[in-house]
């Protein structure tokens, strides 16, 4: 909590991986006044932000908006579309994978949790620095022959890890198998920042939330839906009342609501929705996927290792650190905030202490993030870790050499 008394002067650099630093723009659009969530006027804002998130979750489909953080829009997308006992197949990739999974078990389903075994020479373990491997789902559907596993559950940007996963090669697995199984994404930290197609990749549920690539505070979050999720749906035994798709999605037609929405937060994300569209999202993902690249360069040059392992999965997003055995990652990232008011994503589960997280999404630009690496440089050097050479020079000379995409160039027709 920041003390009125004692307010340190600059702003304060809000570099973890969500929620991310928010625009000016959109914070401005948050204090307008509240208006009657039943009038006219709210008709307009509903119908718009639903019609801009289906541009930006790629569906032609329903998105649900839900006055809650991720974890609900996980606990709806389970409970609409599932009954007691189903079968799921869920993917081991790191601790949000892992939290998913505790969920569905604690909602009386039978989660299969699949993971790549062991640890590698960092100590780590193997399944917390790769991706989803589209072949062992595959392997296990065909080895389902009664069709019993009712879902696939992957994480799209796997935040406590910084490791993307392939969705279109897991919705190949399951169609190679052959399998009926629905296939249900947690994109909560890769929306708006790393290319996500809900419809062209076959998704039934995408799970995504407000405070990570559409840079809003934390409040709402989504379930974008598919017929065959609509369908399912229908059937699906999971008590559901609060979180059940059709009272809302009949709603939402006229533009309104069943319950209270988020009035305020709804101003901001038709704010964020009307620049991610002025900016087009190939700009977007670009501008993203540059950054990542930037703050790699850095990390490669301090000589450490990042927490992704496969070149082809670094998110776009987040970069985790790996630091030397013996120094405490959460110690770092203290000394970090106390000196010069940074703070940096903590390793989650079992990354705890091993790891930390620089997130490159929301309101930055170069110079901010070239300003939060000194900042990280200059805590290793204090926290006694060697480091190679200077990844603030490396990273200024990426950047420079490196323009972005000029703004509007990816906008899309
Ligand atoms: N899934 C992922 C990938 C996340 O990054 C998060 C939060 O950071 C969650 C789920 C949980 O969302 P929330 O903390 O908004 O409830």
């Amino acid at each position: 909590m920041i003390s009125l008394d004692n307010h340190p002067s600059g702003r304060h650099f809000l570099q973890i991986p969500g929620p991310s630093p928010v625009p000016d723009r959109i914070l401005r659009a948050i204090s307008l006044p509240t208006i009657d969530h039943r009038g006219p006027e709210f008709a307009a804002l509903g119908k718009k932000v639903i019609a801009g998130l289906q541009q930006v979750f790629q569906t032609r489909h329903p998105v649900v908006i839900y006055p809650a953080s991720g974890t609900g829009a996980w606990e709806a997308a389970l409970v609409n579309v599932l009954s007691a006992g189903d079968r799921l197949l869920m993917v081991e990739t790191g601790h949000f994978a892992s939290l998913w999974n505790k969920m569905a078990l604690r909602l009386g389903l039978q989660p299969e949790f699949l993971a790549l075994p062991g640890n590698d020479e960092t100590g780590l373990p193997v399944a917390w620095r790769r991706g989803v491997q589209a072949e062992m789902i595959e392997e296990r559907l065909r080895a389902d022959r009664e069709h019993r596993i009712r879902a696939v559950c992957v994480v799209h940007n796997e935040t406590s890890t910084g490791v993307t996963s392939d969705i279109l090669a897991v919705r190949r697995a399951i169609d190679a198998a052959g399998h009926p199984a629905l296939l249900m994404v947690d994109s909560i930290s890769g929306l708006a920042s790393a290319d996500f197609r809900h419809d062209e990749w076959g998704v039934d549920v995408t799970v995504s939330g407000s405070q990570k690539g559409l840079m809003l505070p934390p409040g709402i979050s989504f379930n974008a839906l598919s017929p065959k999720a609509m369908e399912a749906s229908k059937s699906a035994t999971l008590p559901k009342a609060y979180w059940a798709w059709d009272e809302i999605v009949a709603m939402n037609q006229g533009g309104y609501w069943p319950s209270t929405p988020n009035t305020n937060l709804l101003y901001g994300l038709s704010e964020s929705l009307d620049m991610l569209l002025e900016e087009g999202l190939p700009a977007v993902f670009a501008r993203h996927r540059r950054w990542g690249q930037g703050v790699r360069t850095a990390v490669r040059a301090w000589g450490l290792p990042t927490q992704c392992a496969d070149e082809h999965l670094h998110s776009p997003v987040l970069t985790g650190v790996i630091t030397p055995q013996g120094i405490d990652a959460d110690a770092l990232r203290k000394l970090i905030h106390e000196r010069f008011d940074l703070s940096l994503g903590t390793g989650l589960g079992k990354l705890k202490g091993r790891m930390f997280r620089i997130g490159h999404l929301g309101d930055s630009n170069d110079l901010t993030l070239l300003a939060a690496l000194s900042g990280v440089e200059m805590g290793l050097k204090l926290a006694g870790v060697p480091v190679a050479a200077s990844g603030v020079v490396a990273a200024m000379e990426f950047f420079a050499a490196t323009p972005a995409r000029e703004r509007g160039a990816g906008a899309r027709a």
